[in-house]
């Protein structure tokens, strides 16, 4: 019988007020859909990577996460030290992990890292634009988890310097005028054994690194990847993908790995006729777009190779938890029926942060999805990080 590998890390960082420090990170986890139970005096909380325990020490909290490998665990470190120094005033962060995850000592590289070199450039559209990045080793990157971390470098920088790992997980980053910027992207296509892997990045113009460094990208430049991230979609029999541009390389890859059997709806919201994009072809998925210039001669869903378009200005219909002032694209999310099986569903979005929240409400709270059954996520932020 195979039983999977589980490995263990910890650690310990002394708080003025342990049992405070356990309350503020519980609710934040909470809050942001992992589900934390308490065993005794110590608070359990399950994320996709693993698990991490809570627990009160002297004026310290005792911390031990647990995950299936090195990476995961060391993807765990940084996160729950990242909202340690976020959430707990006061917290002294010069602690040192114990246990798994020792590549990750002090000056090793982050978890995955590879210096990524650009190749191929393609236009997708007006606002969408494909980078070919070659790299080697990029086995890592192949499976389940589609999303990565990419590091942009500095603008104009040929010879980047690259984050290290400090001893409490948090990586250290360059500072000054070599300071790089992480953001997360999805992998649309990957091929190791050619060494490269295609990114399809939303230019919205010079106002971010990442829509930057795409818009200025040319051949040669590097930029750093580490991960991946994310997690496989359950195994259900019918879904709902929805999101704006943001999400549409995630989609496409779901809707070439997903079986024949499987159906559902895709729902995606694009600045105008001009910006839609060949999907995958999928005999069971229909799809619709909706365009944000307002331009919208059909309506509703067709067959998937037809690009039916949803009609932003008509009443979309108020489906439950829509109101007055949600867009078109949130009230056409939630327009569409789920089938009502406990089990056999799974609605995924990726959207901007107001109507992430707006949908959060709709699938957890008006139709009361578990967390098994939907995956509502924020993929960017309409103001500055
Ligand atoms: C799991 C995951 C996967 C993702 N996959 C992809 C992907 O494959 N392709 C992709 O393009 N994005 C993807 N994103 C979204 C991407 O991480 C964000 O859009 C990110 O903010 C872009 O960084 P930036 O440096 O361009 O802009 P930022 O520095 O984050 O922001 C600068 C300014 O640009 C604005 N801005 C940021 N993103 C957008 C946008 N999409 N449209 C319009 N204005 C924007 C901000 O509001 C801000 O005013 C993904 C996000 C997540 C969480």
């Amino acid at each position: 019988m195979m039983t999977s590998k589980i490995v263990r890390a910890h650690t310990q960082v002394a708080v003025p007020d342990p049992r405070r420090a356990l309350d503020v990170l519980s609710a934040f986890y909470r809050d942001n859909d992992c589900s934390v139970s308490i065993e005794g005096d110590d608070h359990v909380i399950s994320i996709s990577l693993g698990t991490v325990r809570v627990g009160p020490r002297d004026r310290a909290i005792g911390i031990e996460i647990t995950a299936a490998n090195d990476t995961a665990i060391t993807q765990l470190k940084t996160g729950v030290i990242t909202m340690v120094d976020q959430l707990v005033p006061g917290a002294d962060l010069d602690c040192r992990w114990h246990g798994a995850g020792q590549a990750s000592e002090k000056g090793g590289k982050l978890p995955n890292f590879r210096e990524l070199s650009v190749g191929k450039v393609t236009n997708l559209g007006p606002d969408m634009r494909r980078l070919r990045l070659y790299g080697d080793d990029l086995t890592p990157y192949l499976g389940g988890a589609i999303h990565v971390r990419l590091i942009i470098p500095p603008h104009g920088v040929s010879a980047p310097q690259w984050p290290t790992m400090g001893e409490n997980g948090l990586p250290v980053w360059p500072k000054g005028e070599d300071k790089v910027e992480p953001r997360v992207y999805t992998i649309r296509q990957i091929n190791a054994d050619e060494g490269w892997m295609d990114i399809d990045f939303v230019v919205h113009g010079d106002n971010g690194p990442g829509s930057r460094f795409a818009n200025n990208a040319v051949p040669g430049q590097l930029v750093g990847v580490t991960g991946p991230i994310g997690s496989d979609l359950p195994v259900v029999d019918w879904y709902l993908f929805a999101a704006d541009e943001t999400g549409i390389p995630a989609i496409c890859r779901y809707l070439e790995d997903l079986p024949d059997d499987k159906t559902g709806h895709v729902i995606l919201e694009v600045s105008g006729p001009d910006a839609k994009q060949n999907l995958p072809h999928h005999p069971g998925f229909d799809l619709a777009w909706i365009f944000r210039d307002g331009s919208c001669p059909e309506m509703a869903f067709a067959p998937q190779g037809t690009n039916t378009n949803v009609d932003a200005d008509a009443d979309a219909g108020a489906g439950a938890g829509a109101g007055d002032d949600v867009s078109p694209f949130a009230r056409a999310i939630c327009d569409i029926k789920v089938p009502d099986e406990t089990h056999g569903v799974f609605c995924w979005t990726a959207t901007e942060q107001k109507i992430y929240r707006h949908l959060h409400t709709h699938f957890r709270k008006t139709l009361k999805l578990g967390r098994e059954q939907c995956l509502v996520m924020t993929f960017w932020r309409a103001e500055a990080h």
